[in-house]
């Protein structure tokens, strides 16, 4: 069993956490999180330092990574720079893994060295007003007309929906098939007429604009369904086939996120003096330090094999979806601790803590909430414990 890092992979590290030491101050990140604003200049340096290839194959452009190397990336850039983490997320992430997963030939060589180099941007939308967790039943139609698709309908919580150039939607193409196999995906460039969105303010994530977005007699070509005209209805499979590997990238960015919230109580936990001693020496706030460091380190244990299962190949849906739920729990739960650690100084609006576990909440709920996930870990363990190693 190798838990190292390869030569290239620790390379890639260092040039991550170089890129966050020179162009992520807290004081930027605080900044960009009070404007609501999208990273723009952030989102240019990274894709010039090649992370928004870090999943496109070669041949299109990237850098032909793996998992393990995204893995690396969103925990690194969670760590340092949630608007990063962010942008990356939800203008490259998505639509790399939807389109070198599901797309025509075409559709590729098309979209992938675009998406590589940063020239364009692309995200999901498939939760709507009535169909969140049941997605199943989502109502955004998509009615063929000749050679062309007239799209009606409106989702919700889109993120960075008024940044990206286009959304992978998800929309009925039969409405009388059955739920989940009635749905197609299409590429939906933003500026299409009859496409709108109006911002949806919230608790936290706020670098990342969120949207509703209306579809209204919104026509786009053929072309634009994913993997082409064979795979009408099939959408629901495509989406499927991408949500592990998003999981457990998301499940990283909790492992980031989390030991950011560690480091900064254990540092407060040194310094702060109470009674003549640093608060850390009571053995109350040690033992939440300590619980802390465990589960940080549970976490990334977990997520790191789950991102090594895909990359050989394997199956990966109850480790996914175990890395997810636990990631982003323990997220949640070290960075209230950290705030509790921090008392007063971690409630104030200036607090790194306060934002850290505004944001860590989210990822409770997005890529699948961990109800689902358990839900998910449900199913698979009456079929037997989930598989640790390839069957022999
Ligand atoms: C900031 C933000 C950004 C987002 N970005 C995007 C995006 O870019 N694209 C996109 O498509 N979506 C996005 N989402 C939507 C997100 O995926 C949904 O919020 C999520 O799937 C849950 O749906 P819901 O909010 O409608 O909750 P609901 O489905 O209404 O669920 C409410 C509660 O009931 C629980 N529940 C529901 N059904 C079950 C069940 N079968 N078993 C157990 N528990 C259940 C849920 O876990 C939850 O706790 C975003 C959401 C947020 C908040």
């Amino acid at each position: 069993m190798d838990f190292q890092f390869t030569t290239e992979q620790e390379m890639f590290r260092k040039t991550i956490r170089e890129y966050v030491k020179k162009e992520c101050s807290p004081e930027k990140e605080r900044e960009l999180e009070d404007q609501e604003a999208f990273p723009t200049d952030l989102y240019r340096k990274m894709a010039e330092l090649g992370f928004m290839g870090v999943l496109v194959p070669e041949e299109f452009g990237g850098q032909g990574g793996k998992t393990l190397d995204a893995v690396l990336l969103l925990e690194e850039l969670a760590y340092g720079s949630l608007s990063s983490a962010g942008a990356f997320s939800f203008c490259n992430l998505y639509g790399v893994t939807k389109i070198l997963h599901n797309g025509t030939e075409e559709q590729k060589r098309e979209y992938l060295p675009k998406l590589a180099s940063g020239e364009i941007k692309m995200s999901v939308a498939c939760t709507e007003p009535d169909a969140g967790t049941a997605i199943g039943t989502i109502r955004t139609a998509a009615a063929m007309n000749n050679e062309h698709f007239v799209i009606n309908g409106t989702k919700v919580f889109i993120n960075n929906a008024n940044v990206v150039d286009y959304l992978i939607t998800a929309c009925v193409t039969d409405k009388k098939g059955e739920e989940f196999k009635n749905m197609s995906l299409f590429i939906v460039p933003t500026n299409s007429r009859g496409f709108q969105t109006s911002p949806i303010r919230k608790m936290g994530n706020r670098a990342t604009p969120s949207c509703e977005v209306a579809f209204e007699d919104v026509v786009v070509p053929r072309s634009s369904l994913l993997g082409g005209m064979t795979q009408i209805n099939l959408g629901w499979r495509a989406m499927r086939k991408t949500l592990d590997i998003e999981r457990t990238i998301f499940a990283a960015g909790c492992v980031g996120l989390a030991q950011a919230a560690y480091e900064e109580a254990l540092q407060y936990a040194k310094t702060r003096r109470q009674g003549g001693v640093p608060v850390g020496d009571h053995q109350a706030v040690m033992h939440k330090l300590t619980d802390m460091a465990v589960k940080v380190h549970t976490a990334r244990l977990l997520v790191y094999h789950t991102g090594w299962i895909i990359d050989c190949g394997w199956p990966a849906t109850a480790n996914a979806a175990m890395a997810k739920v636990y990631a982003a729990d323990i997220c949640k739960s070290v960075c209230l601790d950290g705030l509790q650690i921090m008392g007063g100084a971690g409630y104030i609006h200036q607090s790194n803590m306060q934002r850290y576990l505004r944001e860590a909440v989210l990822y409770t709920i997005i890529a699948g909430t961990n109800e689902m996930q358990r839900n998910t870990i449900g199913m698979a363990l009456e079929l037997g414990l989930p598989r640790q190693t390839r069957e022999r």
